[in-house]
Protein backbone atom coordinates (compact mmCIF):
# COMPACT_ATOMS: atom_id res chain seq x y z
CA UNK A 1 0.00 0.00 0.00
CA UNK A 2 1.37 3.44 -0.72
CA UNK A 3 0.92 6.28 1.29
CA UNK A 4 2.05 9.76 1.77
CA UNK A 5 4.56 10.43 3.65
CA UNK A 6 4.88 14.44 5.24
CA UNK A 7 8.11 15.62 4.58
CA UNK A 8 8.60 16.64 8.11
CA UNK A 9 8.50 13.22 8.54
CA UNK A 10 10.77 11.86 5.77
CA UNK A 11 14.69 11.62 5.80
CA UNK A 12 16.37 9.65 3.02
CA UNK A 13 19.38 7.67 3.97
CA UNK A 14 21.93 6.08 2.07
CA UNK A 15 23.92 3.26 3.41
CA UNK A 16 27.64 2.00 2.39
CA UNK A 17 27.30 -1.56 4.00
CA UNK A 18 30.61 -2.50 3.20
CA UNK A 19 32.78 -5.54 4.29
CA UNK A 20 35.02 -3.16 6.61
CA UNK A 21 33.48 0.01 7.42
CA UNK A 22 30.08 1.11 6.85
CA UNK A 23 29.08 4.97 5.95
CA UNK A 24 25.88 6.42 6.06
CA UNK A 25 25.12 9.58 3.93
CA UNK A 26 22.04 11.94 5.04
CA UNK A 27 19.76 13.72 2.14
CA UNK A 28 21.15 17.36 1.78
CA UNK A 29 23.65 16.21 4.81
CA UNK A 30 26.51 14.07 3.00
CA UNK A 31 27.97 11.26 5.35
CA UNK A 32 27.29 12.06 9.10
CA UNK A 33 28.61 8.55 9.82
CA UNK A 34 31.12 6.50 9.45
CA UNK A 35 32.07 3.07 11.52
CA UNK A 36 34.02 0.38 11.20
CA UNK A 37 31.27 -2.80 10.37
CA UNK A 38 31.91 -4.33 13.50
CA UNK A 39 29.50 -5.75 16.16
CA UNK A 40 30.68 -7.04 19.72
CA UNK A 41 28.66 -9.16 21.00
CA UNK A 42 27.41 -11.39 24.61
CA UNK A 43 28.47 -14.71 23.66
CA UNK A 44 26.22 -16.25 25.94
CA UNK A 45 23.36 -13.83 25.51
CA UNK A 46 23.93 -13.28 21.82
CA UNK A 47 23.25 -9.58 22.69
CA UNK A 48 25.10 -6.85 20.94
CA UNK A 49 27.07 -4.58 23.34
CA UNK A 50 29.01 -2.52 20.92
CA UNK A 51 29.10 -1.08 17.63
CA UNK A 52 31.89 0.23 15.58
CA UNK A 53 34.74 2.04 16.32
CA UNK A 54 34.01 0.92 20.22
CA UNK A 55 33.43 -2.87 18.95
CA UNK A 56 36.52 -2.93 16.82
CA UNK A 57 39.10 -1.60 19.37
CA UNK A 58 37.85 -5.16 21.33
CA UNK A 59 38.89 -7.29 18.14
CA UNK A 60 41.49 -10.37 18.91
CA UNK A 61 40.98 -8.34 22.65
CA UNK A 62 38.18 -9.89 24.33
CA UNK A 63 37.77 -12.08 27.16
CA UNK A 64 35.98 -15.41 26.59
CA UNK A 65 32.01 -13.71 27.05
CA UNK A 66 32.83 -11.39 24.26
CA UNK A 67 32.74 -12.07 19.89
CA UNK A 68 33.45 -8.88 18.43
CA UNK A 69 32.43 -9.93 14.75
CA UNK A 70 32.75 -8.53 11.48
CA UNK A 71 29.37 -9.85 9.93
CA UNK A 72 29.89 -8.64 6.05
CA UNK A 73 33.93 -9.62 6.50
CA UNK A 74 34.12 -12.08 3.16
CA UNK A 75 31.33 -9.36 1.10
CA UNK A 76 28.49 -11.87 1.76
CA UNK A 77 26.59 -11.95 4.95
CA UNK A 78 28.01 -14.42 7.56
CA UNK A 79 25.52 -13.43 10.04
CA UNK A 80 21.78 -12.24 9.38
CA UNK A 81 21.35 -11.11 12.93
CA UNK A 82 23.93 -9.13 13.69
CA UNK A 83 24.36 -7.24 10.07
CA UNK A 84 20.65 -6.86 11.55
CA UNK A 85 21.71 -5.37 14.50
CA UNK A 86 24.18 -3.04 12.80
CA UNK A 87 21.73 -1.75 10.16
CA UNK A 88 19.22 -1.10 12.65
CA UNK A 89 22.10 0.82 14.78
CA UNK A 90 22.79 3.08 12.50
CA UNK A 91 19.60 3.56 11.13
CA UNK A 92 18.10 4.33 15.09
CA UNK A 93 21.26 6.66 15.03
CA UNK A 94 20.09 9.14 12.07
CA UNK A 95 16.50 8.73 12.31
CA UNK A 96 14.53 11.70 13.87
CA UNK A 97 12.30 10.37 15.83
CA UNK A 98 10.40 7.77 16.47
CA UNK A 99 7.78 8.54 14.09
CA UNK A 100 10.58 9.46 11.71
CA UNK A 101 10.11 6.92 8.51
CA UNK A 102 13.18 7.06 6.65
CA UNK A 103 13.53 5.75 2.75
CA UNK A 104 16.79 4.11 2.79
CA UNK A 105 19.47 3.25 -0.52
CA UNK A 106 21.57 0.31 0.32
CA UNK A 107 24.61 -0.40 -1.53
CA UNK A 108 25.72 -4.02 -1.54
CA UNK A 109 28.43 -6.00 -2.90
CA UNK A 110 27.96 -7.61 -5.95
CA UNK A 111 28.21 -11.06 -5.01
CA UNK A 112 25.33 -11.02 -2.67
CA UNK A 113 22.60 -14.15 -3.21
CA UNK A 114 19.73 -12.80 -3.42
CA UNK A 115 19.08 -14.46 0.04
CA UNK A 116 21.17 -12.36 1.46
CA UNK A 117 19.84 -9.42 -0.58
CA UNK A 118 16.32 -9.74 0.61
CA UNK A 119 17.65 -10.28 4.35
CA UNK A 120 19.03 -6.95 4.46
CA UNK A 121 15.64 -5.06 3.00
CA UNK A 122 13.76 -6.79 5.57
CA UNK A 123 16.39 -5.84 8.10
CA UNK A 124 16.39 -2.21 7.37
CA UNK A 125 12.37 -2.24 6.99
CA UNK A 126 12.26 -3.79 10.46
CA UNK A 127 15.10 -1.28 11.47
CA UNK A 128 12.44 1.56 10.36
CA UNK A 129 12.39 2.08 6.97
CA UNK A 130 9.33 2.91 5.29
CA UNK A 131 10.98 2.25 1.90
CA UNK A 132 14.44 0.26 0.78
CA UNK A 133 16.06 -0.19 -2.33
CA UNK A 134 19.56 -1.95 -2.95
CA UNK A 135 22.16 -0.85 -5.96
CA UNK A 136 25.13 -3.15 -6.35
CA UNK A 137 28.05 -1.43 -5.04
CA UNK A 138 30.24 -1.15 -8.09
CA UNK A 139 27.50 0.93 -9.31
CA UNK A 140 27.35 3.45 -6.31
CA UNK A 141 31.19 3.73 -6.27
CA UNK A 142 30.78 4.58 -10.19
CA UNK A 143 28.07 6.98 -9.26
CA UNK A 144 30.11 8.35 -6.24
CA UNK A 145 33.32 9.19 -8.01
CA UNK A 146 31.76 10.93 -11.08
CA UNK A 147 31.32 8.22 -13.87
CA UNK A 148 28.72 9.31 -16.50
CA UNK A 149 27.47 5.62 -16.39
CA UNK A 150 24.23 6.31 -18.11
CA UNK A 151 26.20 7.11 -21.46
CA UNK A 152 26.36 4.57 -23.53
CA UNK A 153 30.08 3.92 -23.44
CA UNK A 154 32.67 2.10 -20.86
CA UNK A 155 33.27 2.91 -17.36
CA UNK A 156 34.88 0.89 -15.60
CA UNK A 157 36.09 1.05 -11.56
CA UNK A 158 38.20 -1.05 -9.39
CA UNK A 159 37.35 -0.97 -5.66
CA UNK A 160 39.45 -2.82 -3.42
CA UNK A 161 38.06 -3.03 0.08
CA UNK A 162 38.51 -5.00 3.13
CA UNK A 163 37.06 -8.16 1.88
CA UNK A 164 36.64 -7.96 -1.10
CA UNK A 165 37.35 -6.30 -4.78
CA UNK A 166 34.82 -5.41 -7.24
CA UNK A 167 35.50 -5.00 -10.88
CA UNK A 168 32.71 -3.81 -12.97
CA UNK A 169 32.94 -1.97 -16.72
CA UNK A 170 29.47 0.09 -16.58
CA UNK A 171 27.33 1.23 -19.86
CA UNK A 172 24.52 2.67 -20.33
CA UNK A 173 23.72 2.28 -16.24
CA UNK A 174 24.03 -1.47 -16.37
CA UNK A 175 26.86 -3.63 -15.07
CA UNK A 176 28.41 -4.90 -18.24
CA UNK A 177 31.41 -7.53 -16.71
CA UNK A 178 31.49 -7.55 -13.28
CA UNK A 179 33.46 -9.67 -10.98
CA UNK A 180 33.85 -10.01 -7.62
CA UNK A 181 37.16 -11.58 -5.61
CA UNK A 182 37.81 -12.01 -1.35
CA UNK A 183 41.21 -10.37 -1.90
CA UNK A 184 41.71 -7.14 -0.48
CA UNK A 185 42.95 -5.38 2.00
CA UNK A 186 41.86 -8.16 4.79
CA UNK A 187 44.32 -10.81 2.91
CA UNK A 188 47.06 -7.64 2.60
CA UNK A 189 47.19 -7.44 6.34
CA UNK A 190 46.84 -11.44 6.69
CA UNK A 191 50.06 -11.25 4.06
CA UNK A 192 51.86 -9.03 6.22
CA UNK A 193 50.69 -11.78 9.39
CA UNK A 194 52.66 -14.53 7.41
CA UNK A 195 55.21 -12.75 6.52
CA UNK A 196 56.80 -11.76 10.50
CA UNK A 197 55.71 -15.34 11.23
CA UNK A 198 58.20 -16.78 8.49
CA UNK A 199 60.42 -14.13 8.64
CA UNK A 200 61.36 -12.71 12.15
CA UNK A 201 59.07 -15.49 14.04
CA UNK A 202 57.21 -12.53 15.46
CA UNK A 203 53.92 -12.99 15.87
CA UNK A 204 51.25 -9.79 15.14
CA UNK A 205 47.91 -8.88 15.67
CA UNK A 206 45.05 -8.03 12.73
CA UNK A 207 45.32 -4.40 14.48
CA UNK A 208 49.25 -3.76 14.08
CA UNK A 209 49.25 -5.75 10.27
CA UNK A 210 46.66 -2.65 9.09
CA UNK A 211 48.81 -0.48 11.01
CA UNK A 212 51.89 -2.02 9.26
CA UNK A 213 50.33 -1.74 5.43
CA UNK A 214 48.93 1.66 5.82
CA UNK A 215 52.14 3.64 7.04
CA UNK A 216 54.80 2.04 5.09
CA UNK A 217 52.56 -0.89 2.28
CA UNK A 218 53.00 -0.05 -0.95
CA UNK A 219 52.52 -1.89 -4.48
CA UNK A 220 55.49 -0.33 -6.72
CA UNK A 221 58.88 0.38 -5.82
CA UNK A 222 59.20 4.23 -3.46
CA UNK A 223 61.61 6.73 -4.29
CA UNK A 224 62.31 6.94 -0.68
CA UNK A 225 61.88 3.58 0.41
CA UNK A 226 60.19 3.33 4.56
CA UNK A 227 60.58 1.81 7.93
CA UNK A 228 58.81 0.92 10.74
CA UNK A 229 59.36 -0.63 14.04
CA UNK A 230 57.18 -3.03 14.78
CA UNK A 231 56.09 -4.86 18.09
CA UNK A 232 54.97 -8.50 18.39
CA UNK A 233 55.48 -11.62 20.95
CA UNK A 234 58.41 -13.63 19.87
CA UNK A 235 56.55 -17.31 18.84
CA UNK A 236 59.83 -19.30 20.45
CA UNK A 237 60.76 -17.24 23.25
CA UNK A 238 57.19 -16.34 24.03
CA UNK A 239 57.91 -13.02 24.68
CA UNK A 240 57.35 -9.17 23.81
CA UNK A 241 59.81 -7.93 20.65
CA UNK A 242 60.21 -4.91 18.70
CA UNK A 243 62.12 -5.04 15.19
CA UNK A 244 62.66 -3.28 12.44
CA UNK A 245 61.44 -3.37 9.11
CA UNK A 246 61.19 -2.04 5.93
CA UNK A 247 59.04 -1.22 2.58
CA UNK A 248 60.95 -3.54 0.66
CA UNK A 249 60.47 -6.68 2.57
CA UNK A 250 56.57 -5.37 2.53
CA UNK A 251 56.21 -4.95 -0.61
CA UNK A 252 57.87 -8.59 -1.20
CA UNK A 253 55.10 -9.86 1.50
CA UNK A 254 52.30 -8.18 -0.46
CA UNK A 255 53.14 -9.33 -3.81
CA UNK A 256 51.36 -12.29 -4.18
CA UNK A 257 47.38 -10.87 -2.62
CA UNK A 258 48.23 -7.67 -5.01
CA UNK A 259 49.74 -10.48 -8.14
CA UNK A 260 46.13 -11.95 -7.75
CA UNK A 261 44.09 -8.16 -7.90
CA UNK A 262 46.10 -7.39 -11.15
CA UNK A 263 45.05 -10.86 -12.59
CA UNK A 264 42.11 -10.30 -11.97
CA UNK A 265 41.35 -6.81 -13.34
CA UNK A 266 43.28 -8.44 -16.48
CA UNK A 267 40.82 -11.24 -16.87
CA UNK A 268 37.66 -8.49 -16.40
CA UNK A 269 38.97 -6.68 -19.32
CA UNK A 270 39.62 -9.37 -21.42
CA UNK A 271 35.75 -10.23 -20.75
CA UNK A 272 35.16 -6.70 -22.04
CA UNK A 273 33.03 -6.64 -25.46
CA UNK A 274 35.16 -5.19 -27.94
CA UNK A 275 33.56 -1.43 -28.48
CA UNK A 276 33.84 -0.91 -24.39
CA UNK A 277 37.51 -1.97 -24.77
CA UNK A 278 38.26 0.19 -27.28
CA UNK A 279 36.63 3.03 -24.79
CA UNK A 280 38.60 2.03 -22.45
CA UNK A 281 41.87 2.59 -23.81
CA UNK A 282 41.37 6.39 -23.31
CA UNK A 283 38.90 6.58 -20.86
CA UNK A 284 40.62 3.99 -18.33
CA UNK A 285 39.44 3.39 -14.85
CA UNK A 286 39.48 4.89 -11.85
CA UNK A 287 39.93 3.65 -8.35
CA UNK A 288 38.12 3.43 -5.39
CA UNK A 289 38.00 1.81 -1.90
CA UNK A 290 40.41 1.64 0.76
CA UNK A 291 42.82 -0.52 -0.92
CA UNK A 292 43.15 2.20 -3.13
CA UNK A 293 45.35 4.07 -1.39
CA UNK A 294 48.17 1.55 -1.19
CA UNK A 295 51.16 3.53 -2.17
CA UNK A 296 51.55 2.89 -6.09
CA UNK A 297 48.92 0.46 -6.81
CA UNK A 298 47.58 2.79 -9.46
CA UNK A 299 50.88 2.74 -11.02
CA UNK A 300 51.40 -0.99 -11.15
CA UNK A 301 48.05 -1.68 -12.27
CA UNK A 302 48.22 0.82 -15.16
CA UNK A 303 51.64 -0.56 -16.17
CA UNK A 304 49.82 -4.26 -16.28
CA UNK A 305 47.20 -3.37 -18.41
CA UNK A 306 47.95 -0.22 -20.28
CA UNK A 307 45.16 1.94 -19.71
CA UNK A 308 45.79 5.30 -17.62
CA UNK A 309 44.42 4.71 -13.70
CA UNK A 310 43.03 7.39 -11.38
CA UNK A 311 41.99 7.03 -7.97
CA UNK A 312 39.36 8.42 -6.79
CA UNK A 313 39.34 12.23 -5.13
CA UNK A 314 38.00 10.67 -1.78
CA UNK A 315 38.12 6.86 -2.49
CA UNK A 316 36.78 5.80 1.16
CA UNK A 317 33.44 7.76 0.90
CA UNK A 318 32.96 6.79 -2.99
CA UNK A 319 29.83 4.56 -2.66
CA UNK A 320 28.35 6.06 0.37
CA UNK A 321 28.29 9.45 -1.53
CA UNK A 322 26.57 7.52 -5.02
CA UNK A 323 24.05 6.49 -2.68
CA UNK A 324 23.94 10.31 -1.99
CA UNK A 325 23.73 11.32 -6.01
CA UNK A 326 21.61 8.24 -6.78
CA UNK A 327 18.57 9.01 -4.07
CA UNK A 328 19.12 13.11 -5.39
CA UNK A 329 18.21 11.78 -8.65
CA UNK A 330 15.64 9.12 -8.02
CA UNK A 331 12.38 10.44 -9.32
CA UNK A 332 10.06 8.01 -7.53
CA UNK A 333 10.85 5.46 -4.77
CA UNK A 334 7.56 3.53 -5.17
CA UNK A 335 7.51 0.82 -7.33
CA UNK A 336 11.11 0.45 -6.97
CA UNK A 337 13.19 -2.02 -5.88
CA UNK A 338 16.98 -1.73 -7.19
CA UNK A 339 18.90 0.29 -9.39
P1 LIG B 1 34.75 -1.86 2.51
O1 LIG B 1 34.06 -1.07 1.45
O2 LIG B 1 34.93 -3.30 2.17
O3 LIG B 1 34.12 -1.65 3.85
P2 LIG B 1 36.78 0.21 2.55
O4 LIG B 1 36.64 0.78 1.20
O5 LIG B 1 36.23 0.98 3.68
O6 LIG B 1 36.25 -1.30 2.60
O7 LIG B 1 38.34 -0.05 2.78
C1 LIG B 1 38.81 -0.70 3.93
C2 LIG B 1 40.19 -1.26 3.65
O8 LIG B 1 41.06 -0.20 3.23
C3 LIG B 1 40.82 -1.86 4.89
O9 LIG B 1 41.41 -3.11 4.55
C4 LIG B 1 41.90 -0.85 5.27
O10 LIG B 1 43.00 -1.48 5.89
C5 LIG B 1 42.29 -0.29 3.93
N1 LIG B 1 42.88 1.04 4.00
C6 LIG B 1 42.36 2.17 4.53
N2 LIG B 1 43.22 3.19 4.42
C7 LIG B 1 44.32 2.71 3.80
C8 LIG B 1 45.59 3.27 3.40
N3 LIG B 1 45.89 4.56 3.63
N4 LIG B 1 46.48 2.46 2.79
C9 LIG B 1 46.19 1.17 2.56
N5 LIG B 1 45.04 0.58 2.91
C10 LIG B 1 44.11 1.34 3.52
MG1 LIG C 1 33.23 -0.61 -0.16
Amino acid sequence: MAFHIPSYLSCDIGIDLGTANTLVYLKDQGIVLREPSVVAIDTASRRPIAFGEEAKRMLGRVPGNITAIRPMKDGVIADFDVTEALLSHLIGRVRRGLWNVPRVVIAIPSGITAVEKRAVMDSATRAGASVVITIPEPMAAAIGVGLPIYEPAANMIVDIGGGTTEIAVISLGGMVVSQSIRVAGDELNNAIIDYMKRAYNLLIGERTAEEIKITVGSAYPLDDELTIEVKGRDSVAGLPKTIHITSQEIREALSAPIGQIVDTVRMTLERCPPELSADLVDRGFVMAGGGSLIRGIDRLLSEKTGLPVTVAEDPLSAVANGTGIFMNNLKNWNGRTEA
